[in-house]
């Protein structure tokens, strides 16, 4: 992992902080092509109702309908937290290449159940139990305080299920 890895990390925490001001969960990632282009970004978007709204889901989808296998295969994930086996699959399966990612499934599991957080539906498992063939990189130790705060905040912070729930948001 170089500068420029990281320069593409901190602008996934950004997008997740975006989320966070928007009332989503904090997760955000962005697609750079071989030649450093980034080619599109985007951060969770689950308070619409769709759980499925992962940005990663969201850019696979989107390398899929935009780009040729050649250049998928040479494009870059990067991302605010680990995927998930939803979008490690569809990562894999649009034929995507590396994935970057700032802080692992492994931290953010520990994270919620510090925060007493309900496990989600699907089972965490790291993304080369899902995509075997995906070259991975993280976590990038220096952003784990950011994001971990990011999750703190949604949690804790006014985005409660209890406060979701009195103030009219979808419960998360
Ligand atoms: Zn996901």
């Amino acid at each position: 992992m170089d500068e420029v890895d990281l320069r593409h990390l901190r602008r996934c925490v950004e997008l997740a902080a975006e989320a966070l001001e928007k009332g989503d969960e904090p997760f955000g990632s962005v697609l750079v092509a071989e030649d450093g282009t980034v080619l599109a970004e985007g951060h969770n978007e689950v308070a619409s109702g769709d759980r499925t709204r992962h940005p990663e889901f969201e850019l696979a989808r989107w390398a899929a309908a935009h780009l040729t296998p050649a250049e998928r295969a040479a494009a870059t994930v990067y991302t605010s937290g680990e995927h998930c086996p939803m979008c490690a699959a569809a990562h894999a399966w649009v034929g995507l290449g590396r994935i970057v990612y700032a802080t692992s499934s492994e931290q953010l599991s520990a994270w919620l159940a510090e925060l007493d957080v309900p496990p989600p539906p699907v089972r965490t498992l790291p993304i080369r139990d899902v995509a075997p063939g995906v070259a991975v990189e993280g976590p990038a130790d220096e952003l784990a305080g950011q994001v971990r705060e990011l999750h703190r905040r949604f949690h804790r912070g006014g985005f409660s299920p209890a406060r979701c729930r009195s103030g009219g948001r979808p419960s998360v």
